[in-house]
């Protein structure tokens, strides 16, 4: 990849400096070849994810089932609650669709507390009922009094659904731990803590983020292939043909009855997250080991760990780590924040390397903005970062980063290609409508994807991929999917 910070041309780069990095370079390389070969590998567990039943086999990915069978076109209406848990924050919101592709939106965010992350699952759903129990009285709802109010709910965890409200969570991802969670029913366990708080609210739609941000993006733009989530984790869902989701075993007359009703399609939740978790194609590095070693869940989520925000920076501190170790950066000195297991959080990267694209507000003096980030933040001493350090650290950070991007690139490409049958001929682009903070604040993150896009798929084929900042998904899809399942109960689907 065409790196954009400076390297070689700073002058006095040390020459045991310059080697440590060359050599980390070549370790995080992702030549056009390699990502060719992950798309394809990601193309074939998206088959056998598409055919197979995976809490038989957990070589590939789980391709699960949303039971969203219809997409929106922007005329939906009515009022529901939504709320969000997944990344950082739990929210709830109220969402009024205004069936125009426009909504409004009252919304709260309450912090989910590491303790609660990993304790008792009642506890979290105590706390989840609770807040929505605040919401409903603090900010109140502009339903009436006696209507019973339907909540979306997007919990943003691999669920093997069995139904839009009904599911069983398969695996914690991103830092939770909830005992006594694994195959339990997300929607039952909401339903029972909001029921014994008394809260008149009845859950009916369970949805992952990245469904939500289709059906947003799709409400808001008419249209959307796939949603995407590259944040704290990453996933994305897509519109599949039911002939081609062969395990949910739709036959004959049944198939026919469901095309007649418009609906042979459904959106389907990849959690490409867990794309080779067999490690037959990623480039895994050391650091990349170290950083899997120790987390909640190692051997899992082995793509997520490469890509997305929760990650990134304690892959970046690795490396920095590393150079720290072999005398070659801050004078062979460390900090307390550099020397903590998730101690450089991922937007510090954005910070690091925001500097050096061109007319960007530090950019007339990066080294001095960079300095300051790793004075400031990771806690160094001037007197350790000279020059040299500061375009160093960059450029670790854009290393890592971009390899993230490029990576990520491959899990569009799949897509693309999975739905070429359905999409060729037409002129039409294809939306991503992608969310996450990497997508809002990581500098140049669609430029790098766009350009590895290119690589992969030719130029012809990576124009058609329109990528489309689908801010908010988890708010106003979720809406949306309670929106569709009431449509659907009415019609009679299953
Ligand atoms: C989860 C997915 C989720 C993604 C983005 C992953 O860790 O497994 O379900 O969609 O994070 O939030
Ligand atoms: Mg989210």
């Amino acid at each position: 990849p065409a790196y954009l910070l400076p390297r070689t041309s700073q002058d006095d780069l040390p020459l045991a400096l310059d080697k440590a990095l060359t050599e980390v370079e070549r370790q995080f390389d992702t030549p056009t070849r390699l990502l060719k070969d992950i798309t394809d590998r990601m193309l074939w567990e998206f088959r056998k994810g598409l055919a197979g039943a995976p809490t038989e086999d957990e070589s590939f990915m789980p391709m699960i089932p949303s039971y969203l069978q219809q997409i929106p076109h922007g005329t939906e209406k009515g009022t529901f609650l939504a709320l969000d848990l997944g990344g950082t924050n739990l929210r709830v919101c109220e969402v009024e669709l205004l069936g125009d592709s426009k909504w409004r939106m009252k919304q709260q965010k309450y912090k989910v507390s590491e303790a609660l992350k990993v304790g008792e699952v009642t506890a979290l759903f105590d706390y989840i009922a609770g807040s929505v129990d605040h919401f409903l009285t603090e900010i109140g709802t502009s339903a009436s009094e006696d209507e019973k109010l339907h909540l979306g709910f997007t919990f943003s965890f691999p669920v093997q659904q069995t139904a839009i409200a009904a599911g069983t969570l398969m695996s914690w991802t991103k830092g939770f731990e909830c005992k006594n969670a694994i195959g339990k029913d997300v929607v039952q366990l909401l339903q029972d803590a909001l029921d014994r708080k008394h809260i008149h609210v009845r859950c009916s739609a369970l949805v992952n983020d990245t469904c939500g941000t289709l059906m947003a993006a799709a409400y808001e733009r008419g249209d959307c292939l796939c949603g995407g989530i590259f944040g704290t984790g990453t996933n994305g869902a897509y519109v599949e043909d039911i002939d081609q989701l062969t395990k949910m075993g739709f036959q004959g007359d049944e198939l026919e009855e469901n095309k007649r009703h418009g609906l042979d399609k459904m959106v389907v939740n990849t959690e490409w997250g867990a794309f080779d978790n067999e490690r037959t194609v990623l480039p895994f590095t050391i650091f990349d080991s170290r950083v899997d070693r120790i987390s909640i869940n190692p051997r899992k989520q082995a793509y997520e760990k490469m890509i997305s925000g929760m990650y990134l920076g304690e892959v970046t501190r690795n490396v920095l780590l590393h150079l720290v170790d072999s005398q070659v950066l801050f004078k062979g000195y460390s900090t307390r924040a550099l020397n903590a297991h998730y101690g450089l959080d991922t937007a510090l990267m954005s910070a690091l390397e925001a500097p050096f694209v061109p007319n960007s507000p530090a950019s007339s003096d990066p080294l001095a903005a960079v300095r300051d980030v790793l004075t400031s933040s990771l806690g160094l001493a001037p007197a350790l970062v000279a020059d040299a350090d500061c375009s160093a650290a960059a450029r670790v950070s854009e290393v890592v980063g971009t390899r993230g991007c490029r990576l990520a690139a491959c899990a569009i490409a799949a897509t693309v290609r999975q739905t070429e049958k359905t999409t060729q001929g037409q002129e039409k682009e294809l939306v991503f409508g992608l969310d996450g903070s990497l997508v809002e604040f990581y500098p140049r993150f669609e430029q790098r994807v766009r350009d590895a896009l290119v690589e992969i798929l030719g130029e012809e084929d990576a124009k058609r991929v329109k990528i489309a900042l689908a801010k908010d998904g988890s708010g106003v899809g979720a809406a949306l999917c309670a929106q569709a399942a009431a449509a659907m109960e009415s019609k009679g689907a299953t």
